[in-house]
């Protein structure tokens, strides 16, 4: 029998919809609505992971039980869960987009485990809310893969992120218009259980402050202070002013993260920018292979490159101060909040130097450095460089002779590579006298630089391999690539397929360079 102490802070201390039913409305003064989830004919479970059953008390028998299946698929509820789908806003795509709420997603309950730590389990694909509006609560089978492995993935980067617990095939088809062509086909449906402290999105606060609602807005941003932010104390304006600047600064050390591993979210929308600075809602998500940072995974984007890799900063500061504008109504002026978005800036420009001085393996980052690595950065674009790579090759130069040969395979394009020598050749030599003046001993800076290059990321096109082989019925390549992706920073040896560039084949196909928010 699966066991959980659930304390469900968010819907006891919150407002609740007084109306109950799935049927899609508007929902005012409240902040949830309770909405079960929908049977599905078949759960089966595809993948697990096995850290965060773990960290939640779960252990191997317990996940391969019938039982976890039907719970996780949402078919059965146990004793002390209270699910509910969430109330927010957002602004998408750079527009207030009014009420959006978990649409798809139903959180099942708030669980404590052993060392005290809270755990909201959420269901992402569980069928329709009062928040479903045209569409239909599912989620597909690929996209469920991708955020499954991703959350995971960058949980073992050391990326702030939600976690994902287990991917559960429904046995019910979903259909999808996936290149949004008119060919719309079924396709297997799946349920993603995630995991995180906390689920409250930016756009939460947006969506009360939008309707003038400061009670209300009021009541959750105490309630997020004290359930999820424990260790501020004070009390009025300063406290809030605390909040909203400690936000700023998770906000900024996950972006620095995102940049340093080479992600992309795609969707960087204020409902999709967690309060606690987690990566949250994988979608047509992305990693850079040849570094580019105009480049974006979401099709839905490619026009206007909204949240291309190098804009994502910039848009979590836009994203910060939409939430700025929203918190305005509970202090007398906006300075407190200015001085938060400036903690954004100022932390998110540490972070960055922390990387370049972990990426380049030095042991302090200069003035002169951050130049050295645009410089870098600028050289990697041109010649179509792939990022991860050339990162973790630069461990292998020897400041004594460098040269290119153990970056060789980092290079997409033989004449571009050829076009590019001479000045990589200078750059590696500017490198050099760089790290002559550094006070690091050789091993320790080549430590350093492997904690911070992974070998292995979640290349597109190595998801979308596990995606068609599950689509045949075979779940062995999600295990496969959850099991090296559990080991980033590691050599392992048997393994080399996983960290190669992206194959020729992969570049302009769906899936792997290019992905639709059809999910
Ligand atoms: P996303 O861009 O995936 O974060 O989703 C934006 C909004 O659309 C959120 O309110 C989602 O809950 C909602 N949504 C996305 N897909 C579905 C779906 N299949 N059924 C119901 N709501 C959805
Ligand atoms: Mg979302």
């Amino acid at each position: 029998m699966l066991k959980f102490r659930f304390d469900n802070a968010f819907v006891r201390d919150l407002p609740g919809d007084p109306e109950q039913g799935g049927h899609v409305r508007q929902v005012e003064g409240a902040l949830y609505s309770l909405t079960d989830p929908t049977p599905v004919a078949a759960p089966r479970l595809l993948a697990h992971s096995r850290e965060l059953a773990g960290v939640l008390g779960l252990d191997e028998a317990d996940v391969a039980s019938a039982e976890f299946a039907q719970v996780f698929g949402g078919n059965t509820l146990l004793e002390g869960m209270q699910p509910y789908a969430a109330n927010y806003g957002g602004h998408q795509f750079g527009h207030w987009a009014g009420q959006l709420g978990d649409g798809r997603a139903i959180t099942l309950g708030e669980a404590i485990n052993a060392a005290g730590q809270r755990w909201e389990l959420q269901l992402k694909g569980a069928g329709l809310t009062p928040y479903s509006r045209s569409a239909d609560g599912r989620a597909v089978l690929r996209s469920s893969i991708r955020e499954f492995l991703c959350s995971e993935a960058m949980h073992h980067l050391g990326v702030p992120t939600t976690r994902a617990l287990s991917l559960v095939d429904t046995g019910e088809a979903v259909v999808r218009d996936m290149f949004y062509d008119g060919h719309a086909a079924p396709e297997p449906g799946a349920i993603v259980c995630r995991a995180a402290p906390s689920f409250i999105r930016f756009g939460h606060f947006e969506l009360p402050a939008s309707r003038g609602d400061t009670a209300l807005l009021r009541k959750l941003v105490d309630f997020t202070i004290r359930r999820d932010f424990p260790e501020l104390d004070g009390q009025g304006e300063a406290l809030y002013a605390e909040w909203f600047a400690q936000v700023c600064e998770r906000t900024a050390a996950m972006i620095a993260h995102w940049m340093r591993v080479g992600f992309v979210h795609g969707v960087m929308n204020t409902d999709n920018m967690s309060i606690l600075g987690l990566t949250i809602d994988y979608g047509p998500y992305g990693w850079v292979d040849n570094y580019d940072p105009d480049w974006t995974p979401n099709t839905t984007d490619a026009q206007r490159r909204r949240y291309r890799f190098g804009q994502q900063p910039n848009v979590a500061w836009w994203n910060l101060s939409r939430l700025a504008g929203a918190l305005a109504p509970l202090f007398a002026g906006i300075e407190p909040l200015q001085a938060g978005l400036d903690r954004y800036v100022a932390a998110y420009a540490r972070a960055d130097r922390d990387s370049i001085a972990a990426k380049l393996g030095l042991a302090e980052c200069r003035d002169d450095d951050v130049a050295l690595m645009q410089s870098l950065q600028a050289l990697m674009q041109q010649a179509e460089i792939d990022m991860t790579l050339w990162f973790r090759a630069l461990a292998d130069v020897d400041p004594q002779a460098p040269t290119l040969l153990p970056l060789r395979e980092a290079f997409y394009d033989e004449t571009k590579q050829r076009e590019a020598e001479p000045a990589l050749g200078a750059w590696l030599a500017r490198y050099a006298a760089r790290l002559a003046d550094d006070p690091q001993a050789a091993g320790q800076r080549r430590r350093r630089m492997l904690a911070a290059n992974p070998r292995y990321v979640l290349r597109n096109y190595l998801a979308q391999q596990a995606i068609d082989r599950a689509g045949q019925g075979d779940a062995g390549g999600i295990h496969e690539l959850l099991e090296v992706l559990r080991h980033p920073y590691d050599e392992q040896p048997g393994r080399e397929a996983y960290a190669q560039k992206r194959p020729d084949w992969a570049r302009h196909k769906a899936g792997c360079s290019m992905l639709s928010c059809s999910s």
